[in-house]
């Protein structure tokens, strides 16, 4: 295995020693047992480090663009060369398998740091010019905003750091970034990478900590903008005491998306489609598509082919490259997803097709540890109907709710019916159809015939109660710069109206 790193306060440029003496632990979700110990960051640190991103942010802002893109870049490919060591570190933290962190985690982060780099680096960060009248014209420029806070969930914890990261770098800002205490392994591992890439000291730092050190960067007067991605609940908190402060705010926030499977689809993609929107990384992803609305008629053979396919789901140690499901990353939420499995089956009585309660079956072999992880049955409910808690609440565990409708009209109608609105999707052969009901679905992230791929080229983000603003693609610049016009008159005097009586 690797060494595990004891995450730690980061900034000028360093690890730094908490003034603390509070602690907690870093789990391991696939054997219940303690990987290391973190020492929480006090106000006093948390101020520390603002400090240092703002003596840094300055200089930073004014690296020219590609000097900025230089390094970023270069950290990208530092990362790719220990996407071994990386990727272990996120399966440990996460319990997410590593033929998963090793293919996925690491390369989507080095992505978007490849992508803003370039984008910033060509033109991305130039304004517009207006002709106005033949003597005067408009012109717009655009600013970082300065010291930023980033606010991390556990589920991709490099990859959201990252992210972030990556268009708050390039657009110039300085970051304090507070990984979730769930899964703090990879933060300052990727702090001292961005060092050792040439990053100057102050611009990327890192604090420890739970909610309340969160929730003291989100209401700290140094912070220009909060950049959060977890919980809708949680959300509304950090975006309140972000908007005391009138402080931009960025909300990645939960979801409960629609799978349209339409009447012609092909059976088995539209199956494999919901086995990955329900099952990857184990279901604890954000645009997971829980509610996957089958036509009545097709029912008997989505199901058929869908229980034939539940075998491919492979549970066992996670470094096991043939391993494609791990465990829930935590006892809490492990407590959570089994009392909403409880409740589909007493309470909403929905029809149990597949997992349920009980222990998962591991394979023979794996070692005894793994028995006292967080696992959970991949569960599969049908029969659904729309008033059903499992099918109304978000999960964040792999538990699947089909539902059947007769008409497109009234499948939209219901795949609508959600304060939620991250994602959506179809599955057809007739693309006409496919545009169509996409253009009428209540979601910031759709697909057609796919599910789950995000691209660093793809903008992010959820209507509704699912979020504010988005990441990613060239839109995702826009959310860490501010607009500065200028009107520039050549006529030789001021348009004024004080110069006669
Ligand atoms: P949480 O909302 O519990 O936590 C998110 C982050 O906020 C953590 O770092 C957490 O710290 C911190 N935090 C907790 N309380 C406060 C507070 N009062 N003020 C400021 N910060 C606070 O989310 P989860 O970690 O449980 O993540 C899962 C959720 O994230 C799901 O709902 C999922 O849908 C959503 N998500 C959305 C994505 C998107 O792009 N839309 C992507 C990924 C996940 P700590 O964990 O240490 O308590």
């Amino acid at each position: 295995m690797v060494d595990i790193p004891t995450p730690s306060l980061f900034y000028d440029g360093k690890p730094q020693t908490s003034s603390s003496t509070q602690t907690f632990q870093s789990i391991d979700p696939s054997t219940a047992l303690p990987l290391t110990t973190i020492t929480t960051s006090t106000p006093t640190d948390i101020d520390a480090a603002i400090a240092s991103a703002a003596r840094a942010f300055p200089t930073w802002s004014s690296t020219p663009a590609p000097s900025r893109a230089r390094i970023l870049l270069h950290a990208a490919s530092l990362l790719r060369s220990r996407t071994p060591f990386l990727a272990t570190l996120e399966t440990l933290d996460t319990g997410k398998a590593y033929s998963e962190t090793s293919a996925i985690d690491v390369a989507t982060g080095a992505d978007a740091l490849e992508y803003f780099a370039h984008l910033v680096a060509s033109s991305g960060l130039s304004g517009e010019a207006t002709p106005l009248r033949p003597d005067a014209w408009v012109y717009t420029a655009k600013a970082p905003l300065g010291v930023c806070a980033a606010l991390g969930a556990w589920n991709y914890p490099l990859q959201i750091a990252l992210w972030k990261a990556a268009a708050g770098l390039a657009a110039g800002n300085t970051l304090v970034y507070k990984p979730s205490e769930v899964t703090p392994l990879h933060s300052s591992v990727l702090a001292a990478l961005f060092a050792e890439a040439g990053l100057p000291p102050g611009v990327f730092n890192v604090v420890q900590g739970g909610g309340e050190t969160g929730a003291y960067l989100a209401a700290h007067p140094g912070i220009a903008k909060v950049s959060f991605t977890g919980q809708v609940a949680t959300g509304r908190k950090v975006a309140a005491a972000a908007g005391a402060g009138l402080k931009y705010v960025t909300m990645e926030l939960g979801g409960k998306s629609a799978l349209v499977v339409l009447a012609d689809a092909e059976v088995e993609q539209a199956v494999d489609g919901a086995m990955m929107a329900n099952f990857y990384s184990s279901g604890q992803v954000c645009t997971n598509g829980t509610r996957v609305f089958v036509p009545r008629r097709m029912k008997e053979a989505f199901e058929a082919a869908l229980l034939r396919k539940m075998r491919f789901i492979r549970p066992g140690d996670l470094m096991d490259p043939a391993t494609n499901f791990g465990p829930l990353v935590s006892r809490v939420h492990h407590e959570k997803v089994v009392g909403y499995i409880r409740h589909g089956i007493e309470v909403d009585r929905a029809t149990l097709l597949h997992g349920g309660l009980g222990k998962l079956d591991l394979p023979d072999g794996v070692a005894e540890e793994l028995k006292s992880g967080f696992w959970v049955r991949p569960t599969v409910f049908t029969d659904c109907t729309d008033d059903m808690r499992i099918v109304k609440e978000e999960i964040f565990g792999p538990v699947m709710s089909i539902l059947t409708y007769d008409t497109v009209e009234e499948v939209v109608r219901r795949a609508n019916d959600t304060t939620l609105g991250l994602a959506a999707g179809v599955f057809t052969k007739d693309l006409n159809l496919a545009h169509k009901v996409i253009a009428q679905l209540e979601a910031g992230i759709t697909w057609i015939n796919t599910w789950g791929e995000s691209p660093a080229e793809m903008s992010v983000g959820g209507w509704k109660m699912s979020g504010v603003g988005v990441e990613n693609g060239r839109r995702g610049i826009e959310a860490w710069v501010r607009n500065k016009s200028t009107l520039v008159d050549m006529a030789g005097e001021v348009a004024t109206v004080f110069s006669k009586l």
